[in-house]
């Protein structure tokens, strides 16, 4: 699949810029008012207390800023952060050892933590619960259990997938806190700020037209505003203004809702090969040639979000937004759908 500007997932250009632009501070993250200011207030609360922060989790669609998150409460807990996923950790072992490496008051956070396996996962529990590390090494008759104290330490689990998550693992995270999508006005304050820091011309009105477009997500908006900044270097003279991020969008097929050629496609196929659903996920991934948890991770969080997609017991759902993005007459679909009925009753 060719790169989308407004796909969600990190790609390797984006590791680099990201630290650049990741605020490190509560006082510079934009949005999520009500998560923002429970953490804050957790963590104030922790460090009066001397103690280490309780574990967290953080939910919600790709870059929407939960490693950003932990991060800052890294840096607001005068602490240091240790980063791993759960797919990397494959061995008890290797939790073993990032575990006993944490320093006093450490924070470990674990992206796609819905990805750990089974065995990995048991060890955690005792670890979180109280500090100790309860592991088999070997096997057969030569296994043996160590057992060891562990520093205190605060574990963030980041997932996109909070619902995969296992009942004994979810129970032993003491805040848990969902991220949603941001408004246009958050995201414009976000690529005012990107703006300055990479130093990039970009007036008020330019920042809320990438903003109208980003998805809700601060990662699309960011990297819209780089492909937006190409434009304007070779297009139009350097400076990004509502004009030239519109050409910009357009040159780039990202519409005014912030859809690109594949969402496009995707709510097509429903319709004009599925009569607008109800259509399975799994025969949708195999028309579109995609994952079936791409689909579902990537492309329909933002379409159901916004209303152009319904997910329903029977399958996935075409609503008359989609049809209208997508200029198709919605009498026409519900005329076919009633001639295939009239076929059927034949
Ligand atoms: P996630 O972990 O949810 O996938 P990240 O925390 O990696 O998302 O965020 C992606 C990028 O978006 C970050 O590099 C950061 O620059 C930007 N970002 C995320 N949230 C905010 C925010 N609230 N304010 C400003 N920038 C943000």
């Amino acid at each position: 699949m060719t790169e989308r500007p407004i796909s969600p997932s990190q790609n390797d250009h984006d590791s680099d810029l990201e630290a650049t632009l990741r605020p490190r501070k509560f006082s510079e993250f934009i949005g999520q008012k009500r998560v923002k200011e429970k953490i804050t207030m957790f963590v104030e609360a922790a460090k009066n207390r001397g103690e280490t922060l309780d574990h967290c989790l953080f939910y919600g669609p790709p870059g929407l800023g939960k490693t950003t998150l932990a991060h800052i409460i890294a840096h607001e807990m005068e602490s240091t952060l240790t980063g791993t996923a759960g797919p990397v950790i494959e061995k008890a072992g290797d939790l073993a050892a990032l575990l006993t490496n944490l320093p006093e008051g450490g924070i470990l956070f674990i992206d796609e933590i819905h990805r750990l396996n089974h065995v990995v996962e048991e060890i955690l529990y005792p670890a979180m619960e109280d500090a100790k590390l309860d592991i088999i090494i070997g096997e057969g008759p030569g296994a043996r259990s160590i057992k060891l104290d562990l520093p205190k330490f605060t574990l963030i689990g980041a997932t996109t997938r909070a619902g995969l998550l296992t009942s004994p693992l979810l129970d032993r995270f003491g805040i848990i806190e969902r991220l949603d999508y941001y408004e246009a006005e958050e995201l414009r304050s976000i690529v005012r700020r990107s703006s300055l820091i990479l130093d990039i011309p970009c007036s008020e009105e330019g920042a809320d037209e990438i903003a109208r477009r980003s998805r809700g997500t601060p990662r699309v908006a960011n990297r819209l505003l780089r492909r937006v900044r190409d434009f304007a270097e070779v297009r139009a003279g350097g400076t990004i203004d509502t004009s030239v991020a519109k050409d910009a969008l357009n040159f780039l097929n990202v519409d005014h809702a912030g859809f690109d050629d594949m969402d496009r496609l995707f709510l097509r196929t429903i319709i004009e090969k599925f009569d607008g659903g109800p259509v399975g996920i799994e025969t949708l991934a195999s028309a579109l040639s995609e994952e079936k948890q791409t689909l579902e991770d990537v492309y329909e969080p933002f379409l159901i979000q916004k209303g152009y997609l319904q997910r329903t017991s029977r399958g996935r759902v075409a609503t008359p937004l989609a049809y209208a993005h997508l200029n198709i007459p919605l009498s026409n679909a519900l005329r076919s759908r009633n001639e295939l009925f009239q076929e059927k009753l034949l």
